[in-house]
């Protein structure tokens, strides 16, 4: 029996989602033996990442390198994942819960005829049973579900919270798959990607946010200092979005990313609800508000009522000597 990840990269490298996939579908063989974890890598210049997975997996690391998969297609994508999938019969497919994922993992589902749970935090054993965990109404309640009958099932899981995968005792091999030309009714043009940050939001394991309290696009410079020294990344509230401080590509929250970081690090937001519902499940949160009321210090593992343009340089200051 086989279980199949769907990895995903990022100009060439293999994003950490892909890791946390292997180590969800380990979780989820359990003890196993006979059931050996696959890997798909799709795009253009994949080699280097399916040769990496492959020190990760049981199994196959199947890689499907044509130029019209260079970029994300649904359709093309799911056109060159059925033969693969037809030919494998995988028992559970894993996949991020990321914007590929979101968008890829219905599909296969739908065209399996499969069932699906999405963004699972967490993944536990129970006798022969396997539970998946995963959020409800933006974080407020946790829902425990699992797959009734046999599969193919369909997982997605949300970066940052299932512990990547350890290399395997014994590793796979990359092989080439070749899926037969696919008759596509939209093709991707041209994609013009933003100008980002170095570390990707989503699987940052630092994260420092700004709200309307930065005040300016301006503003977030001793943020951005304060991310680098932690190797981490940016992001914002959608009032700073809003304000035009800086780009909705950094929203966080109900309408934008979930993030789930080590360490969230908010800076003049005020934690309204619909933020809240995007990084709350950080492991640990400060809070930086000149206002002592502010609902975020509910959410705070750590809160500092003060000045955020004079404290996030002294903490900066400090990092950096430390
Ligand atoms: P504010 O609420 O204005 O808070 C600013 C905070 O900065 C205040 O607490 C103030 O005390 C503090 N401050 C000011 N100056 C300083 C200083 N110098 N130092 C320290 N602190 C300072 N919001 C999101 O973030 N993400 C979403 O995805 C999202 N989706 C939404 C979806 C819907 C349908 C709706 C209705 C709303 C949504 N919102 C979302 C908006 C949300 O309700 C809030 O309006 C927004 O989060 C407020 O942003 P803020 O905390 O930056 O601003």
């Amino acid at each position: 029996m086989s279980y199949l990840v769907i990895a995903e990269t990022r100009e060439g490298m293999l994003r950490q989602v892909s890791l946390e996939s292997v180590q969800a579908a380990t979780l989820i063989a359990g003890s196993s033996e006979s059931i050996s974890i696959c890997a798909a890598v799709i795009g253009s210049d994949i080699q280097a990442a399916a040769q990496e997975l492959s020190a990760f997996v049981t199994g196959s690391v199947y890689a499907i390198e044509q130029e019209e998969l260079e970029a994300y297609n649904a359709e093309a994508y799911a056109h060159a994942l059925q033969g693969l999938i037809a030919e494998i019969q995988p028992e559970f497919i894993v996949l991020g819960h990321t914007a590929i994922g979101r968008d890829l993992a219905p599909l296969l589902a739908a065209s399996l005829d499969a069932g699906q749970l999405s963004d699972v935090i967490s993944i536990q054993r129970q006798d022969d049973e396997v539970l998946f965990t995963r959020p409800l109404y933006a974080g407020k309640a946790f829902e425990q579900k699992r797959f009734v009958g046999s599969g193919p099932h369909v997982v997605t899981i949300r970066p940052n919270n299932i512990a990547a995968a350890s290399e395997a005792d014994v590793s796979g091999s990359v092989i080439a798959y070749n899926p037969p030309a696919a008759q596509l009714r939209t093709i991707v043009q041209e994609v013009v990607r933003k100008a980002s940050g170095k570390v990707d939001l989503a699987e940052a394991k630092v994260v420092v946010s700004g709200g309307r309290g930065v005040k300016s696009a301006e503003g977030f410079k001793p943020l951005e200092e304060l991310a680098e020294v932690l190797s981490g990344a940016v992001g914002a509230s959608r009032g700073a979005c809003d304000a035009g401080y800086c780009d909705y590509a950094l929203q966080i929250g109900q309408t934008g990313k979930v993030v789930t970081p080590e360490l969230y690090i908010a800076c003049g937001i005020s934690g309204a609800i619909q933020h809240l519902a995007g990084m709350s499940q950080s492991r640990i949160i400060i809070a930086i508000n000149k206002d002592p009321e502010a609902p975020i210090f509910k959410v705070a593992d750590y809160g500092i009522v003060g000045d955020l343009f004079e404290v996030v340089p002294l903490l900066t200051q400090e990092l950096k000597a430390a």
